[in-house]
């Protein structure tokens, strides 16, 4: 086997290599590994076709078809990897007239000029298409890498086709268009474009588990919110912005003991999962919320100032209050207490501060009856009665600090 042979072994070896990788991570429940696998194998036997074979009729059709299908794959894989419904009917339509068509030009036409536009018009379409659908939807720097190699390769095929079809035929007609030159350049191109993509599809896939690792250790299953760990990453993420001031507030199930011993833990489970609901009902957007374990839920709303998180606490609050738990055979009114404090910041030392003056205003809810918010430096409000009582008191709307 003399040096050119061997050389071109490397591409689809390595590409078969990364099939068998994606297909062994398809099996650990991987989405789209197993659509990459399918795509990389399938480009895998397009080159090996060609090797022995080449310019054989039937290894041009069985190589080209192989590419179609493989490229329909790599894009099956970004519609799945990216959450896309994968119904795109068109390509499925496309591919399936193409086998006949491919086959009628390279067996009766015999024009290899056709047949190798042709193959690049088809394997842009498999993957353009899904990739427009796509391309906005890159979130992470390994998504946006994969969708830049793979724009590369769609751009490649129609850089090919443009040049050497359209422009050749144009300028100098279709005598000068050079079918071994369009494939020495191909194979140039998909050799190092094809390195480039199969690394960002490893990088994408390795991320995605990473990536769904973290985040089931950085959440509670129960609720879907926040651990605390997860809570602490995300306030550190925050603090690589900037040093952002805010509200942060903590808040408990009042008597939830009586709860669980009076309807049992599964029923206190679903109220635990209520008050998750109302409380992301009631922050807004950007807030960070978390589950720090049993009935204790804290939040942080960067930006927000005291008043404002004794409003958010109150809707809250009221939201919990007022829900019927009969549907889970809960005859009875569960209530919640809060305690609302600012934060100078999001450096470590003065959330942590904050965190310990809202706990220390929760407790004091609690000891003032409970189903209440305490903010830093006085009550904000209670039950409709207690306020009565309280504004009694203070001759004020109950708002002290
Ligand atoms: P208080 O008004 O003072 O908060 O009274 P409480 O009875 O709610 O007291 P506390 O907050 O200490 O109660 C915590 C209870 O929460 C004890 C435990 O049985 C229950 N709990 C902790 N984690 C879970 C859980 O995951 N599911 C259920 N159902 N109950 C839990
Ligand atoms: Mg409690
Ligand atoms: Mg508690």
């Amino acid at each position: 086997m003399d040096t050119i042979e061997y050389q071109s072994f490397i591409l689809p070896v390595m590409m078969l290599a990364v099939a068998t990788t994606c297909l062994a991570l398809s099996r650990l429940g991987l989405q789209a590994a197993l659509q990459w696998g399918l795509g990389f194998g399938l480009c895998a036997l397009g080159f090996l076709f060609q090797i022995p074979f080449e310019h054989e009729p039937f290894a041009v059709v069985l190589s080209d078809v192989s590419f179609a299908f493989g490229y329909f794959f790599y894009g099956q894989a970004l519609l799945v990897h990216f959450g896309q419904p994968t119904a795109q009917r068109i390509r499925q339509w496309i591919l399936l007239a193409y086998i006949p068509f491919e086959t009628f030009v390279v067996f009766a036409f015999g024009d290899a000029r056709i047949q190798v536009l042709l193959n690049d018009l088809v394997v842009a379409v498999m993957l353009g298409l899904p990739l427009l659908d796509i391309m906005r939807k890159a979130r992470y720097r390994d998504e946006r890498a994969l969708v830049i190699t793979s724009s590369l390769l769609v751009l490649d095929a129609l850089t090919r086709l443009l040049i050497f079809g359209l422009l050749g035929a144009l300028i100098q007609g279709t005598e000068t268009f050079s079918v071994e030159l369009y494939l020495s350049v191909g194979e140039l191109m998909a050799g190092g474009l094809g390195v480039f993509f199969a690394l960002s599809v490893m990088g994408s896939l390795v991320m995605r588990v990473l990536r769904h690792y973290r985040d089931a250790a950085e959440r509670d299953p129960l609720t879907g919110l926040f651990n605390r760990r997860g809570f602490e990453s995300q306030i550190e993420a925050l603090t690589g912005d900037e040093m952002q001031a805010g509200v942060i507030m903590t808040c408990d199930i009042d008597h939830f003991k009586q709860v669980n011993d009076k309807f049992g833990h599964a029923a206190g489970d679903r109220v635990i999962a209520g008050l998750a609901h109302e409380l992301l009902r009631s922050l807004p957007p950007h807030a960070i919320s978390a589950r720090f374990g049993g009935e204790e839920f804290v939040a942080f709303v960067p930006g927000a100032s005291l008043a404002e998180g004794g409003l958010i606490a109150h809707t809250a609050r009221m939201r919990f209050s007022t829900r019927d738990w009969r549907p889970i055979g809960i005859n009875r009114q569960i209530t919640i207490s809060f305690g609302v404090a600012s934060a100078a910041s999001v450096e470590q030392n003065a959330m942590k501060a904050a965190l310990a003056i809202a706990d220390e205003c929760l407790y004091a809810a609690k000891e003032a009856g409970r189903n209440q918010v305490v903010l830093e430096g006085g009550v904000f409000e209670g039950t409709m009665q207690d306020d009565r009582s309280r504004n009694r008191q203070t001759g004020s709307n109950g708002r002290a600090g």
